[in-house]
């Protein structure tokens, strides 16, 4: 029989609508992943949960994303119980150092704007934020604390999306990638790989980075969605050093509960190309140390990257497709404004 709903993507995108969908009632729902589920951008991400932190200003994309996150503590809990793990949603809130003129202006334009609107933001002097966390630089000039942006083990949570729908009987193809999309009478009525072709009521695209290169019948997909590489670095420290998720406007670290850092990231455009450079190692590091001199001595024990999928105008794709029925679209992000750019960026 064929599936109600065919989801094209298994990141956390669309093992997360996968989720919805069967609370909502879908039972019969295929996945079709071109590679593994959940090796791709959200694997490779750093797991913030930090609209505060990145945001400019305010709007109905980053009020979407606060109301995201505020689902965070109810939607960690349920996969806990539903699957058995733990995605390590880690309270303790991100604080944004300012350490050159620019960054002092910068924390004095987001703590004004963020009051105004009412979100949970407080000014900390220097020594405040040293206090706050004792191993960061002694050049640090004042810091903003978001206790509402958190953060969580991203591997984790895409192993309890994927275990849900393994325990929930959701047919998961992997090895499947699919190069075009069926469209009869300006509807989607199923998906193409090269080897197999699949039918369903309806069909989500949640493709990241790649949707453009699928063809939407015989034609382009009328859609542009660019890869954009970030690469992260990883130290490792016997026991956790920091509390918080630290940003600064060059970039940022994340402590993990088992004494891993991670300091990110790099925005480059190279294509579909997942190479981790040199390069950008040292400017990952050489951000880190701004941030926390002690992390230079330190080895880097891990370097990775993924692709970001950025839509043009920066926002994600969200919703039915237009002009096309049986098509919904789940993709891209807001670009992050306060990465490291390394030279080859
Ligand atoms: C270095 C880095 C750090 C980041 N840090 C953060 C962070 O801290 N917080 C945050 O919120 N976001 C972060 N992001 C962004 C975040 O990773 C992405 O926004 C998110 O993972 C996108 O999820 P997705 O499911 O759309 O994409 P993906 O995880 O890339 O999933 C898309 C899936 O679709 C599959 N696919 C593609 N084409 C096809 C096809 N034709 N047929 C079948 N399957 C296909 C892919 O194989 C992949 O598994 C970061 C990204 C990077 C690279």
């Amino acid at each position: 029989m064929n599936p109600e709903i065919l989801i094209i993507g298994g990141g956390v995108i669309g093992l997360s609508i996968v989720r919805e969908l069967h609370k909502s009632g879908v039972k019969r729902i295929t996945v079709l992943e071109k590679g593994r589920c959940g090796e791709e951008s959200s694997w490779a991400a750093a797991g913030m949960l930090g609209p505060q932190a990145e945001a400019n200003e305010g709007g109905a994309f980053f009020d979407m994303t606060v109301t995201s996150r505020e689902m965070y503590p109810q939607f960690a809990a349920e996969l806990l119980a539903e699957t058995g793990v733990d995605i390590e949603l880690d309270r303790q809130g991100t604080l944004y150092l300012a350490f050159t003129d620019e960054d002092v202006d910068e924390v004095h334009k987001r703590l004004k704007w963020q009051r105004k609107v009412g979100l949970p933001v407080e000014h900390l002097s220097a020594d405040d934020a040293r206090r706050a966390e004792p191993f960061i630089s002694t050049d640090v000039r004042g810091a903003l604390l978001f206790p509402d942006d958190w953060q969580v083990e991203n591997r984790k949570l895409l192993a309890a999306l994927k275990s849900y729908a393994e325990l929930n009987g959701i047919e998961i193809r992997e090895d499947s990638p699919v190069e075009q999309l069926i469209v009869e009478d300006s509807r989607v009525i199923g998906a193409r790989t090269p080897t197999e072709t699949f039918y369903a009521g309806d069909t989500i695209l949640a493709t990241g980075a790649w949707t453009s290169l699928i063809k939407l019948g015989d034609a382009d997909m009328p859609l542009k969605v660019e890869p954009v590489r970030g690469q992260i670095v990883a130290f490792q420290t016997a026991k956790r050093l920091f509390g918080h998720v630290i940003y600064s406007r060059r970039g940022y670290i994340v402590p993990r509960a088992d004494g891993r850092i991670l300091a990110g990231s790099t925005s480059e455009n190279k294509g579909f190309e997942k190479t981790v450079t040199d390069t950008a190692a040292d400017a990952l590091r050489q951000m880190a140390a701004e941030i926390a001199p002690n992390l230079s001595s330190l080895a880097i024990t891990d370097h990775w990257s993924g692709l970001r999928p950025f839509a043009m105008d920066g926002l994600p794709v969200l919703g039915a497709f237009t002009g096309i029925g049986g098509l919904t679209i789940a993709t891209a992000q807001l670009p992050q404004r306060h990465l490291a750019r390394t030279a080859d960026g």
